[in-house]
């Protein structure tokens, strides 16, 4: 990858140095007073380094104990908190069962609490534990009475003389809460006065958000729920507003850089193009096409992502999007994750293509060198029309005379400075379109690609049926699944074993896919022709088996995740996933679509001994549905972004406080305020040029953004 910047990106010296650099709040935190190295060291395993990062860290949750009354004001029937100690507990039989009871001392009076046929409260009710009852009480022999109150156990630290609303902090272990608490108040006190508000006061209030300096101060030390809620409100909306304005800059410069290519498409061409293929597009596919075509005329340059579930066809659309580009006399590149990705789509385009006209290449880090220098210089005197490749393709030295689109498949292998690394590569700004290999979750849409207009195809082609999938515990149904398999072996079918292989496995020999290939080919699958593939062996070896896979002189291959995206064998209808609960369920689904592909029907099968209620919810979650959109969002929920995108390098969103699932509202809320400050301009003007700042601050790299401009 070329490591000089791209021209757009100069940074005028003035801008180097981040604003507030030196300010109380960018101080190290072993200054703070009572902080020192050792405590430092401590909160920077929590990502705390600065002062400010302390002050942007929202508590994990709250207590709220304002609402806590002695037990004197208590009234019948209506729900209200207590807040004492266990003085004592017991168990008894009744004829209805068993009742346990515990005797809270409140201070200044004792309640008492009732459960029926729950006898491990006992055990909970510990004397000398504290607690928050809520509940409705009942006066009985002149004491009120709590029936299965709702619970919250405090720590010694929560207890707060003069009630109030306690904040509790995620800690680590050597930082206890109150310590963590001190480190808070004194970076309030150190750099409180020094957070300054980039919001325009009309802008917040339009949008209900107190000033800054106040929520920093109101989230730590809250007086009632409402000032903390608030509080934390501004805080996230600030939060979430800089990254989407960040990605409103960043959709903004798609548009403006580029001087595009406008590719008409005449019914001819249509039909041209179509002509090339066995079959007719699908509503998604035609659907697609139509929001491409609407782009490529448009005269401003398409920054689309066409997500679509495992199947659905997307590379007919690519091909499609590139050869009306060809037909107007320009280059089309398409660009692939791996060596093994971008020669299944040569050859897939190259099938398609038989007996065109068009002049094609591929170009991977394989190629030799000399080979390589003939690609690159036919692109650059516009005698080739179309190249595929790996990242080599936006290597230095690769130029193209006349670029008119660029297709990225597998878009989130590659970050935002790839995608525009194209922009560079050619006098004109090519038109790009993304690929997913899944659908992606809407808020990762929002963020991870919220500068890229989107089309989502949710049909497949016609006649793909249901993989049914079944998970596999007991080593009964385990000998049933080989058994099964053998048969469909035996009718012509092929089939996919799948192990997570996990470096030092691999040297244990344990439920690595060398090991399983051994130990298979000697016992469930003997006399069956197997070939194993993984990512560590020789490149031509792993190609050469998946020829002779593709070609049917083996029926199976043992495989690593190697086979994740894109292979394409139509009569490979079964596969087996070893240890499936150590692979994520977009992953899962994923590595499933590989048997979706013919016209047989296809079976998988989810091998897992765990009985880990997570793990349990995956496989249940694949078994029950064979919706990637659906998948895609219970993924999201279950482990968040970074394992969505299976990297957790480009996963990981650089937020302060939000959190994607959980803020989902408010990043909507934000997302339209952010557009609408960078389309109508006003972002570029003198009061929100502070708030621009701290965006080009947080984001510029990241997102690839001028410092200038
Ligand atoms: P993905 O969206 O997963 O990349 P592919 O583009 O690899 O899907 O397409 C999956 C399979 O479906 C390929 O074998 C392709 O030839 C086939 N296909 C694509 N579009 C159609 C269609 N409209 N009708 C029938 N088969 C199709
Ligand atoms: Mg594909």
């Amino acid at each position: 990858m070329s490591s000089s910047p791209a021209p757009h990106n100069d940074r005028t010296d003035a801008a180097a140095f981040p604003p507030g650099e030196g300010s109380p709040l960018q101080s190290p935190l072993r200054f703070l007073p009572g902080v020192g190295s050792a405590r430092a060291a401590l909160l920077e395993k929590l990502d705390l380094r600065t002062v400010d990062d302390v002050l942007w860290r929202l508590p994990r949750d709250v207590l709220d104990l304002t609402q806590v009354k002695s037990p004197v004001d208590l009234v019948e029937g209506e729900l209200q908190t207590v807040r004492g100690v266990v003085a004592e507990s017991d168990s008894r039989e009744t004829r209805r069962g068993t009742l346990t009871a515990a005797l809270l001392d409140c201070g200044d009076d004792f309640v008492r609490a009732l459960w029926f046929n729950a006898p491990w409260m006992r055990q909970k009710m510990q004397p000398g534990s504290r607690w928050l009852f809520s509940g409705k009480p009942k006066k009985k022999d002149g004491r009120w009475e709590f029936s299965h109150p709702r619970l919250q156990q405090l720590g010694e630290e929560d207890d707060d003389a003069h009630g109030g609303v306690v904040t509790r902090y995620g800690l680590t272990e050597g930082l206890r809460l109150h310590e963590m608490k001190r480190v808070v108040h004194a970076a309030l006190e150190q750099g409180g006065e020094y957070v300054s508000d980039p919001l325009p006061a009309p802008f917040a209030s339009a949008n209900s958000l107190i000033a800054l300096t106040t929520a920093v101060r109101q989230v730590h030390e809250p007086r009632s729920m409402a000032e903390y809620e608030s509080a934390r409100r501004r805080l996230l909306f600030d939060d979430l507003l800089e990254f989407q304005v960040g990605v409103a800059l960043r959709r903004r410069l798609w548009g403006r850089r580029s001087n595009p290519p406008v590719l008409p498409v005449t019914a001819k061409i249509d039909a041209r193009i179509r002509r090339l293929f066995p079959f007719p597009f699908t509503n998604g596919q035609n659907a697609a096409i139509r929001d491409i075509i609407t782009d490529l005329q448009s005269g401003r340059a398409m920054h689309r992502l066409l997500q679509a579930d495992v199947g659905a066809g997307k590379t007919v659309v690519a091909i499609y999007a590139m050869l009306v580009a060809i037909a107007a006399q320009h280059q089309a590149v398409l660009m692939a994750p791996t060596e093994l990705l971008a020669m299944q789509h040569w050859r897939t385009i190259d099938g398609f293509l038989e007996g065109s006209r068009v002049r094609r290449a591929l170009l991977t880090g394989s190629l030799t060198d000399s080979k390589r220098r003939d690609v690159r210089e036919r692109l650059a005197a516009g005698e080739l029309d179309l190249v595929i490749g790996t990242q080599a393709v936006i290597q230095e030295g690769v130029n193209f005379a006349k670029l008119g689109v660029a297709v990225i498949d597998e878009q989130h292998k590659f970050g935002v400075a790839q995608r525009s690394r194209f922009a560079g590569q050619s006098s004109m700004a090519p038109h790009v379109l993304v690929m997913t290999a899944t659908p992606i979750p809407r808020s990762l849409c929002l963020t991870q690609f919220g500068d890229l207009d989107l089309t989502s195809v949710t049909d497949l082609p016609p006649g793909r049926q249901k993989i049914v999938t079944s998970r596999v515990t007991a080593p009964t149904s385990r000998r049933k699944a080989w058994e099964f398999i053998r048969g469909r072996l035996q009718q012509g079918r092929q089939l996919y074993v799948v192990c997570p292989l996990i470096e030092g496995d691999e040297a244990t020999g344990r439920a690595g896919a060398a090991h399983v290939f051994e130990q298979l080919q000697q016992s469930e699958l003997a006399g069956v022709r197997l070939g194993l593939v993984h990512g560590q062996l020789d490149r031509d070896d792993r190609d050469e088996r998946m020829e002779q896979f593709r070609h049917g002189e083996l029926q199976g291959i043992v495989a690593t995740t190697v086979i994740e995206v894109g292979v394409d064998v139509p009569n490979a209808t079964l596969m087996v996933v070893l240890d499936a609960e150590r692979f994520g369920l977009s992953q899962l689904h994923q590595l499933r679509g590989r048997i979706g592909r013919g016209s047989h029907q296809g079976y998988c099968f989810l091998f897992s001994e765990s009985n880990a209620p997570d793990a349990v919810a995956r496989l249940s979650a694949l078994e029950a549905t064979s919706s990637g959109f659906e998948i895609a969002e219970k993924d999201f929920e279950l482990r968040g972004p970074g394992d969505v995108l299976g990297t957790r390098q480009h996963g990981e969103l650089p937020l302060r406080s939000a959190d994607l699932v959980r803020d989902r509202d408010l990043l909507e809320e934000t997302r339209t305020a952010a557009m609408q400050l960078v389309e109508s301009g006003e972002i570029d003007t003198a009061e929100f040029a502070p708030l621009k700042l701290i965006v080009l601050d947080r984001f510029a790299e990241l997102m690839d953004l001028p410092r200038t401009g």
